[in-house]
C-alpha cells in the first residue's frame, strides 16, 4: 500500500511534519525527486531537525528509509546530515540509497552558482545546491548513476567527455576555474566507499516490499506550482514534485498509489521567484512572517525571510487536482489566531476577467486577487487536538477552505510538534 505526501503549493507546507507524523505507522520511507535544495522542518522528542536529504521516517527505527533513483543524491550533504542527527542522540536511522540514483558532482553545485550570478537581475533565486544543472545531465544523459561509481573504467569513460564539455563552458562562458579530472575520480572514489553500506537495487526491493503489504510512504519535496510541466514555469524545480511522479522517481507501479495527501498551510509562502498573487507586502507580510511556522517564515535550507500572503483557494485547488489528492492537509492554522479577518483568495481577476482555473505564467503574472473575507476567531488554539475544541470561526473557515479547494481535509496541524494535529473525520 503507497501513500503519498506532497506539497500543494510552492513549498514549505510543512510536508515534513506531516510525513513524520504519518511514518509511525509505515514501514518504508521513500524521497522520489529533487535534492538538498529544500528542507523539512520536524519537531520530536529528540528535538527540531531540519531535513534537506535524508527521508523523514529517519526518527523512527523501525522504518527503512530510501533514497530512490528521482533524488539528485548529495553524498557529503546526505552523510553530514546522517551524522548530525546521530551526534543528537537519534538512533542509527536505517537508510537505502538506490543504486540507480545519480549523484550530485561539485561541478553541478559550481555551475549553479555560476549561471545565477550570469543572469544577474534575472536568476531563479536558486538554492544553489546544484539542483538544475544536476537535472539538466541527467537528461543530457550524461550523469552518473551511484552503479556507476563503483565501475572506475566506466566511470573515468564518461568524466573524460564531460570534463572536456564542462571545461569549454568554464574557460569561455563563465571564466572560472578548470575541472580536473583526477580530482574527480578520488573524491568519487571515497564517496563511493562511505556510502557502499547502504547502497542497493531500490526496485527490486520496493516490489518486494509490496508484495508483503508494506506501508510505502513517499515523501515528495517542494509543491505542485513548482513542477517543471505543470507549475509556474520558468520558476520551478528541476524535477516534478507531482504525486504522479514518486511512481517514476521512487520505482512503484503507478496503480499501488491508495492514498495522495497534499498539504497546504491555512496561508501561503513561497521561498524563490515567480508570480506570487496573494503576496503581502510591508507591515501585514512582516507580522505575518513572524508568527508563521515554528519560529517565523525563513527558509529551513537557505534562512532566506518565505515570502507570505492569504490562503489561495485558486493555486491550492489547481495543485491539489494536479496531484490527484485524495485528501487535503491543512497546517499552521494557529498562526492565523492573531487576525480580526481573514481573507481568502477565490478567484483572481486579470484583463477585466475573474478567473477561477489557475492560468499559465504570463497571464497569471497580471493576476489581482479577489478575497472573500472570513471573520476570524482571535483564540490561542495551538496544540488543540479536537475538533470540537476549536472556536466555530476557526471550524468555518476550514470548511470554506475545504469546499473552495474540492478535496476532504481530514487532518489540520495545530502546531509545529508531533502531537499538535488534529482529525476532522
Ligand atoms: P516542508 O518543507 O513542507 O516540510 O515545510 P517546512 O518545514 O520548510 O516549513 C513548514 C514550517 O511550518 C516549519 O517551520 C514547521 O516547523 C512549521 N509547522 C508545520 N506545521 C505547523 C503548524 O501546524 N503550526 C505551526 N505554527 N507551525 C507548523
Amino acid at each position: 500500500m503507497v501513500q503519498v505526501v506532497v506539497g500543494a503549493n510552492w513549498g514549505d507546507e510543512g510536508k515534513g511534519k506531516i510525513t513524520d507524523v504519518l511514518a509511525e505507522n509505515s514501514d518504508v520511507v521513500v524521497r522520489f525527486q529533487g535534492g538538498a535544495n529544500a528542507g523539512h522542518t520536524i519537531i520530536n522528542d529528540y528535538g527540531k531537525f531540519a531535513l534537506h536529504l535524508l527521508p523523514s521516517g529517519v526518527f523512527h527505527q523501525n522504518i527503512v528509509n530510501l533514497i530512490a533513483p528521482g533524488v539528485a543524491l548529495d553524498i557529503d550533504k546526505l552523510l553530514k546530515e546522517y551524522e548530525s542527527i546521530v551526534g543528537r542522540g537519534v538512533p542509527a536511522p536505517r537508510l537505502l540509497i538506490s543504486d540507480r540514483a545519480q549523484v550530485m558532482m561539485p561541478y553541478h553545485v559550481d555551475f549553479d552558482k555560476y549561471e545565477e550570478e550570469r543572469l544577474g537581475k534575472g536568476s531563479f533565486g536558486s538554492t544553489k545546491s546544484g539542483i538544475a544543472p544536476f537535472y539538466g545531465d541527467k537528461y543530457l544523459k550524461i550523469g552518473i548513476q551511484v552503479c556507476q561509481i563503483y565501475d572506475e573504467t566506466m566511470l573515468r569513460d564518461r568524466l573524460t567527455s564531460v570534463v572536456q564539455q564542462k571545461n569549454t563552458l568554464l574557460e569561455y562562458l563563465y571564466r572560472k576555474p578548470l575541472l580536473d579530472l583526477e580530482q574527480l575520480m578520488e573524491t568519487l572514489k571515497t564517496q563511493a566507499e562511505s556510502i557502499r553500506p547502504f547502497v542497493i537495487d531500490s526496485a527490486a526491493f520496493l516490489h518486494q516490499a509490496l508484495k508483503e503489504n508494506k506501508r510505502i510512504l513517499m515523501e515528495g519535496q517542494l509543491g505542485a506550482l513548482r513542477d517543471p510541466d505543470h507549475g509556474i514555469y520558468p520558476f520551478v524545480t528541476s524535477s516534478s514534485p507531482l504525486a504522479g511522479f514518486s511512481t517514476v522517481g521512487g520505482g512503484v507501479p503507478a496503480t499501488a498509489i491508495r492514498d495522495v495527501l497534499s498539504v497546504t498551510k491555512a496561508y501561503s509562502s513561497c521561498v524563490g521567484a515567480g508570480p506570487f498573487v496573494t503576496e503581502l507586502f510591508g507591515e501585514e507580510a512582516e507580522e505575518l512572517r513572524k508568527r508563521g511556522g515554528d519560529a517565523g517564515e525563513y527558509g529551513a535550507t537557505t534562512g532566506r525571510p518565505r515570502r507570505v500572503g492569504w490562503f489561495d483557494a485558486v493555486a491550492t485547488r489547481y495543485g491539489c487536482t494536479a496531484h490527484g489528492a485524495t485528501e487535503c492537509v491543512l497546517t499552521n492554522l494557529d498562526v492565523l489566531a492573531y487576525l480580526d479577518e481573514i481573507p481568502v483568495c477565490t478567484a483572481y481577476e486579470a484583463d477585466g476577467e475573474t478567473i477561477t482555473q489557475f492560468p499559465s505564467t504570463p497571464t497569471l503574472t497580471r493576476c489581482k486577487p479577489v478575497y472573500t473575507m472570513l471573520p476570524g476567531w482571535r483564540t490561542d488554539i495551538r496544540g488543540v487536538t479536537d475538533l470540537k475544541k476549536l472556536p466555530e470561526n476557526c471550524r468555518c473557515y476550514v470548511d470554506f477552505l475545504e469546499e473552495q479547494v474540492g478535496v476532504p481535509i481530514r487532518m489540520v496541524s495545530t502546531g509545529p510538534k508531533r502531537d499538535e494535529i488534529l482529525y476532522r473525520k
